[in-house]
């Protein structure tokens, strides 16, 4: 059996050189991208990035900071989500969701950032689909919201919040992707040794910059390595380990 690699979050359509960044990920054997849509414009873009690209898989939702960035969202919101029900064959699950206490600094904007999140929440749980979640700064009530829906699966994506809600998303069976930061960031290195096997999935959450260097896909093989080593497995075990868990959250992408 042949075991591929899998970006699981990754905002695809922000690349200016979208081939490139895609045939590089397949040369190091990153065979699936999950393309994650954040903006009321950006979940056509993505669609059709998926729709052209055989490796790529589109993930739909309003990411928590749209709240700052777009200030017409609240006016979007239902014609963003009429078009998310509309695409249901076409998507692998619901994000990046979620809500921002971090990034997002004016505590005004909390209330809309829980009506969008609440929404997509429910979306999710209509749709049967799993969640790609953002919770930066606002772990607790992000964690608290969680338990009121029926969600299929859930992915915490770049974890760095408190040790005590890591250990509660780990009791409740989440899943938790690792990104390059796992070269310099303590708080993700401590996500990667505390999760359980069955539940550490790889992410990029490219274009980010890690060091002043562009992520991309490829770079997933490198967390991959840097896994295997703080946790002494073999990088095949891990990377098989990995792949079975991408299977059961994001069945829809095989
Ligand atoms: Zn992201």
């Amino acid at each position: 059996m042949v075991i591929i690699l899998i970006d699981v979050h990754c905002h695809i359509n922000l690349y200016l050189a979208l081939d490139i960044v895609i045939k590089n990920a397949l040369d190091v054997g990153v065979e699936k991208i999950i393309a994650v849509a954040m903006s009321s414009m950006s979940q056509e873009r993505v669609l059709e990035i998926a729709s052209k690209n055989s490796n790529v898989f589109a993930s739909l939702g309003i990411h928590p900071e749209e709240v700052k960035a777009n200030d017409k969202i609240e006016h979007q919101l239902d014609s963003v989500i009429t078009f998310i029900e509309n695409s249901k064959e076409s998507i692998c699950a619901i994000g990046e969701i979620g809500l921002d206490h971090y990034f997002v600094k004016d505590k005004e904007l909390y209330p809309l950032q829980k009506t969008i999140f609440d929404k997509m929440l429910t979306l999710a749980q209509d749709l049967k689909l799993p969640v790609n979640l953002h919770t930066k700064g606002a772990e607790k009530l992000v964690f608290d919201t969680l338990l009121s829906y029926k969600i299929p699966n859930v992915n915490i994506h770049w974890y760095s919040g408190p040790e005590e809600f890591l250990k509660i998303g780990i009791d409740r069976g989440y899943y938790f992707s690792i990104t390059p930061a796992i070269s310099y960031s303590p708080a993700v290195k401590k996500v990667a040794l505390g999760v359980d096997m069955e539940h550490i999935l790889l992410e990029s959450d490219g274009p980010v910059e890690y060091s002043g260097e562009m992520g991309v896909p490829a770079m997933i093989k490198n967390v991959l390595h840097s896994i295997s080593k703080l946790r002494n497995v073999k990088t095949e075990e891990l990377e098989k380990q990995i792949e079975e868990n991408t299977r059961k959250i994001f069945s829809k992408i095989f």
